[in-house]
């Protein structure tokens, strides 16, 4: 029962404020906490399936269909040096028509202010500036401002680097996956016309890709690019990056790619991070959501996407079992097994993106025999798109 009932909720992230929505929706009081001075996510984009659109909906963010949001009308795979398209998965109306709701791209920063609006319209308190630090055994938090906060219930949503976690589920450091990406968004007029559709393109190439899709109304478009590496020296997962070392490691790509990354001036350079699928999501007080409990590859557009789905089936698990305790474990019953398969699928698209000589070739001619099916084409996508969490 969650009526009247108080949650604290780590981090002010997409996992977080989905769950604090969430959970205020069915009558919970929530306080979200969170270490930097406001909300901040970075400058990119998102693409999110229509298994994640329908959660959005059902919360009442209405707004996800409105100029905010892009239709793309594919996802389309390409070759990255020639440009040609290998494959083709519909999207648009087809998308819609067979999974029940759209596949659409956002800002994040977009889905993120429409998220915390209406999370403070249900009451939602954002306590910002304010770092956990420690947590003990029994689940209290200790800030950095020297306050202490014993939650009745603790929806620990602080990331990858998540301190909640190890308290959790022991001390799984997240390792480094072998891939770098560099993120950034580029204003369309500066670019040119860009000889692509309003779709989700990805350019494949040996050890690398290239994702690009254009955002708000076509105004910009993101671009994330990924190489293979065989270690990440910085202390820090996320830095500033030179152009140069982007335009460099694509040199000689199709002309879409030369001109998109000739454009980037302000690439941030991630380090890709994951962990094995952790045997406890939840312990005492202490529940995990979204990256602090299952780190994807992003190759399946899927971190975020699962994020909000654990905050629909949390909520709805704690509104409906009368212990936090057999709440989470129904949590993690649900999920789990989910969110396992998105995790090795995220990881198997490297291979297939990243292959090389006869492999390649291979793969490739079936995904192009593939295409010529759109119907089979968008059948293997069901397990992941057709999902309806809110039947929960
Ligand atoms: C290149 C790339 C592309 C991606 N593309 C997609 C995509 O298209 N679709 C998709 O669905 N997913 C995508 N993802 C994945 C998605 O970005 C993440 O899964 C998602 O943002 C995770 O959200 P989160 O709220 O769990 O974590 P975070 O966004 O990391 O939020 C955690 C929050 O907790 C706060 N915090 C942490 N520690 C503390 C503390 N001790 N005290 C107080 N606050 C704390 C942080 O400041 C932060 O605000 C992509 C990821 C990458 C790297």
């Amino acid at each position: 029962m969650l009526k009247g009932r108080r949650i604290d909720v780590l981090g002010a992230g997409i996992a977080g404020v989905a769950a604090a929505l969430a959970l205020a929706r069915r009558g919970a009081e929530v306080i979200v906490h969170e270490q930097a001075a406001a909300a901040a996510e970075v400058g990119a984009g998102l693409q999110i399936g229509p298994h994640g659109v329908r959660v959005l909906r059902a919360l009442g963010l209405d707004a996800v269909a409105g100029p905010l949001a892009s239709e793309p009308e594919a996802v389309i795979l390409r070759d990255g040096l020639t440009g040609r398209a290998i494959a083709r998965v519909p999207m648009g109306a087809r998308a819609a028509a067979r999974w029940g709701a759209p596949y659409l791209q956002m800002h994040r920063a977009d889905l993120l202010g429409l998220l915390m609006a209406a999370a403070g319209a249900e009451g939602v308190a954002f306590r910002f500036g304010r770092r956990a630090e420690a947590v003990t055994d029994a689940g209290a938090l200790a800030f950095d401002d020297g306050s202490m906060l014993e939650p009745d219930i603790l929806v620990a949503a602080d990331g990858i680097r998540s301190m909640v976690r190890a308290q959790v589920a022991g001390g799984h450091a997240p390792d480094f996956t072998g891939q770098v990406a560099w993120r950034g968004l580029v204003a369309a007029d500066r670019v040119g016309p860009v000889p692509l559709g309003p779709a989700a393109h990805v350019f494949l190439g040996p050890g690398r890709h290239l994702v690009a899709y254009p955002l708000r109304s076509g105004t910009l478009w993101n671009i994330v690019a990924v190489e293979e590496r065989a270690e990440w020296a910085s202390e820090d997962w996320r830095q500033p990056a030179e152009p140069t070392d982007v335009r460099r490691a694509f040199r000689g790509w199709c002309p879409a790619v030369t001109m998109l990354l000739d454009a980037l001036d302000r690439p941030f350079l991630w380090g890709l991070f994951s962990h094995a699928p952790l045997a406890r999501w939840h312990k005492g007080r202490a529940v995990l959501v979204g990256d602090a409990c299952h780190p994807m590859l992003p190759f399946l557009a899927q971190g975020a996407t699962m994020a909000i789905e654990d905050a629909w089936v949390l909520a709805a698990m704690l509104d409906r079992h009368d212990t936090s305790g057999s709440a989470f474990a129904a949590y993690q019953d649900r999920r789990k097994t989910r969110t396992t398969r998105v995790q090795k699928a995220s990881a198997a698209n490297a291979r297939i993106y990243h292959a090389t000589g006869a492999r390649a070739a291979v793969l490739r001619t079936g995904m192009r025999g593939l295409s010529l099916l759109p119907d089979a084409m968008m059948a293997r996508f069901d397990w992941l798109y057709a999902t309806d969490v809110t039947g929960t």
